[in-house]
């Protein structure tokens, strides 16, 4: 797969960001893959933390093509110990984890269920269409609630949430108030794949903003809000006020329900997100799922 436009983004003197998307003029065609329409067009970011020869990779990319730069690039900075951590199960996380079939691969065990559940149809390209993942690499190492982990002097927290998807692994940086948020946290919006857990997630999302994060790194973002010292909590009262106007929506549905900008508007006006119009699809999928 192309990886011309995958950029490495120096977050922290420890934390890389590997960004690839949402590229002027790169519309979607009428069949797009789970690659373009899931992930690129969106934006997409996966992470890793290097230190003292040591690195922990946070999602695996798009494809094995990118997640391989990915491996070239923290091993060029020293990195000869590399474990990954999977933020959850969805395949534009999980694609390029063949990369990393001889390391340590850790996710919570729900993940490591549903990746097991579904291997065929991830492997035979059924889940959401091609392209397949195959083959999936699963966990070699799974935890329940939380696990800490040192690499190299970087002290890191790996906390299981349920939001967007019940399999949800953030990572805490407590010492640098860094958040790696996985897909529990999106700009624009949400993307709902679980509507009878929204619930949940509104009282996880206030479990996950009592960290107190100052530099708040979703995997779907913009370039710049990430190389600019990341998201601040915002993101996560964006989000709460999005799933209640979602569950509003649900309840009392109303025409101008369907412009994303006004739905949003207050969030956008305080600096929270930022307007990207291939969220609308995003939204317009939200709004249907939520009626049902
Ligand atoms: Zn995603």
């Amino acid at each position: 797969m192309d990886t011309s436009n995958l950029r490495t983004l120096e977050l922290t003197e420890t934390l890389l960001g590997f960004y690839d998307g949402r590229v002027p003029g790169r519309e979607l065609g009428p069949d797009p893959t789970w690659v373009d329409d899931g992930a690129l067009s969106l934006g997409t970011c996966s992470f890793a933390i290097v230190d003292g020869g040591e690195a922990l990779v946070y999602d695996t990319h798009v494809s094995v093509s990118h997640a391989r730069a990915v491996r070239a690039e923290v091993e060029r900075r020293g990195a000869s110990r590399i474990t990954v951590v999977l933020s959850h199960w969805h395949l534009d996380h999980i694609a390029g984890t063949e990369a990393f079939a001889d390391c340590e691969v850790i996710a919570n065990a729900l993940t490591a269920e549903l990746m097991t559940a579904h291997r065929a149809e991830i492997e035979e390209g059924r889940r959401a269409g091609p392209p397949a993942i195959s083959p999936l690499i699963l966990p070699t190492r799974t935890f329940t609630g939380e696990l800490h982990l040192d690499v190299g002097g970087v002290g890191v927290d790996l906390l299981e949430f349920d939001i967007h998807s019940r399999d949800a692994t953030v990572l805490h940086i407590p010492a640098e108030g860094v958040l790696l948020a996985g897909d529990t946290l999106e700009d624009t919006v949400t993307y709902v794949s679980e509507p009878d857990g929204l619930g949940r997630h509104l009282e996880e999302l206030e479990r996950l903003r009592a960290l107190g994060a100052t530099r708040i790194y979703p995997n779907h973002g913009s370039v710049e809000a990430m190389a600019g010292g990341g998201y601040g909590e915002g993101l996560i009262l964006a989000t709460e006020r999005y799933i209640e106007a979602l569950l509003r929506h649900a309840r009392d549905p109303r025409p101008e329900d369907a412009d994303m900008r006004a739905f949003v508007a207050d969030s956008l006006a305080q600096g929270w997100i930022g307007y990207f119009a291939p969220y609308e699809r995003v939204h317009e999928s939200n709004l249907e799922s939520v009626r049902g």
